[in-house]
């Protein structure tokens, strides 16, 4: 076998190919590589394998299906699974957020409702509402949509943003809130830029506002207090939409089923993927409210969105996610992140500043970062801690100057042990 031949995504494609990580099989919390290692998986995959990885019922869901319906059209057509996944969906997500629109990925989700927050707007009368408000250190998925919207810096810088788009500031801020935990303070202060990016745009010019409740690949920048309460006050005020990105915090993440229940505010729509079918088969969806999907399917006697993929509530997909909730609702896992094994994460992670050279420590639930002070190096600390703790048997996730963790919701106090001290090691003998 070449590795010359296969493009690989996110990846340092000439150093992967000197040194290739090469991952055979998963099972529980952990990966086993080809000369056998066993690596503990703390990242869940790509934050994505929320159950721990090859779970039987689910394996057994996707071959049902795949042997009794392989495939079947949404346009037009519909089968039972997507429309028994749309009313369970519903029934968990707060709000009015009633209806489920299909993607097969994060990045087609969050198109999706950049395209329906356009359309809904036309279908009212307002046409003249285009532009969208993001947030600097952004992750919004890769496509055209969500780059435009993206706010880290290497993500964009290739691509003009096509879309007219403002970036409300990041809300990280390490001299007043270093390591603290919980939801740091500041956070109305912080939500008033938006007043401030509405006064200058106009509000009769902008269609909504989209941000993800915690930032994820941005270094987990966890909302200050009140920050999401005033971002929706905000909205409200101005007749704008809010759409939270829950690509990564949906499905139990951060203590609830989503961070919008956990940090009681609830968007007009909202984007999920990964966790809905813990990484199995491709899937994300945007969840709409009443009014939104009213006013469009209103507005038109035809197709009323011209919007769609052909893997959209794929069967397959749709017998993962059905299985996946399943087990999260038998075995509590929506909660489990805000439960012992939660807070014992958080003290494990904070143990951590007694190591040099670490000048913040980020966590709400099973989610948590670790930052480095900044070096002239050409490797990232991240990447260098990443790469280390890899070597030591762990997989975390470095994202430039600081490490992050996201693991399985299934891991036990015995994991976060081996994690510790596999990480303290790593980071020493750096
Ligand atoms: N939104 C957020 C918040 C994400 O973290 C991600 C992926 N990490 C995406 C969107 C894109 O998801 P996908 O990679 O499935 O396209």
């Amino acid at each position: 076998m070449t590795l010359d031949k296969h493009w690989m995504p996110f990846t340092a494609n000439k150093n992967f190919k000197a040194a290739p990580r090469m991952i055979q099989s998963a099972e529980g919390m952990y990966w086993t590589c080809d000369q056998g290692q066993s690596i503990l998986d703390m990242t869940a995959g790509l934050w994505c394998t929320n159950l721990g990885h090859s779970r039987t019922q689910v394996a057994e869901a996707i071959f049902r299906s795949a042997q009794t319906l392989d495939y079947a059209p949404s346009f037009n057509f519909g089968h039972s699974d997507s429309f028994v996944l749309a009313e369970r969906l519903a029934h968990l997500c707060p709000g009015d957020l009633n209806r489920a629109f299909f993607t097969t990925s994060g990045s087609e989700a969050v198109d999706t409702a950049l395209k329906i927050a356009m359309s809904y707007q036309v279908a009212r009368g307002k046409a003249g509402k285009k532009m969208i408000i993001s947030r600097e250190l952004a992750y919004h998925g890769v496509n055209l949509g969500g780059t435009a919207v993206g706010g880290i810096p290497v993500n964009t810088r290739n691509y003009s943003r096509w879309a007219s788009v403002d970036l409300l500031p990041h809300t990280l801020d390490i001299e007043r809130n270093a390591f603290s935990r919980g939801l740091p303070e500041f956070g109305i202060e912080r939500a008033e830029v938006l007043q401030q990016l509405v006064e200058l745009h106009g509000a009769e010019n902008i269609a909504a506002v989209i941000v993800e409740p915690i930032s994820g690949a941005g270094g987990v920048i966890i909302p200050p207090e009140g920050y999401l309460q005033r971002l929706r006050e905000i909205c409200d005020e101005h007749d704008i939409l809010l759409i939270f990105d829950e690509v990564v915090c949906a499905f139990g993440r951060v203590g609830s089923f989503t961070a919008a229940q956990e940090f009681n505010v609830t968007p007009d729509m909202m984007t999920m993927a990964k966790g809905l079918t813990s990484g199995t088969v491709p899937m994300g969806a945007v969840m709409v409210d009443d009014k939104i999907y009213n006013t469009i399917v209103d507005a038109s006697e035809g197709i009323e969105f011209f919007h769609g993929y052909t893997y959209s509530a794929h069967p397959l997909a749709c017998a993962a996610a059905l299985a996946c909730l399943d087990i999260y609702e038998k075995e509590n896992l929506f909660t489990r992140a805000q439960n012992g094994v939660g807070k014992y994460l958080e003290q494990v992670l904070h143990r951590l500043k007694d190591l040099p050279g670490i000048i913040d420590i980020r966590n709400y639930g099973l989610l948590g970062a670790v930052q480095f002070e900044a070096q002239d190096n050409d490797i990232p600390m991240g990447s260098q801690v990443f790469a280390k703790a890899w070597e030591n048997g762990l997989m975390i996730r470095g994202a430039g100057d600081s490490i992050i963790v996201s693991p399985p919701l299934i891991l036990e106090e015995s994991h976060i042990d081996e994690f510790s001290e596999k990480i303290w090691q790593s980071i020493k003998s750096i």
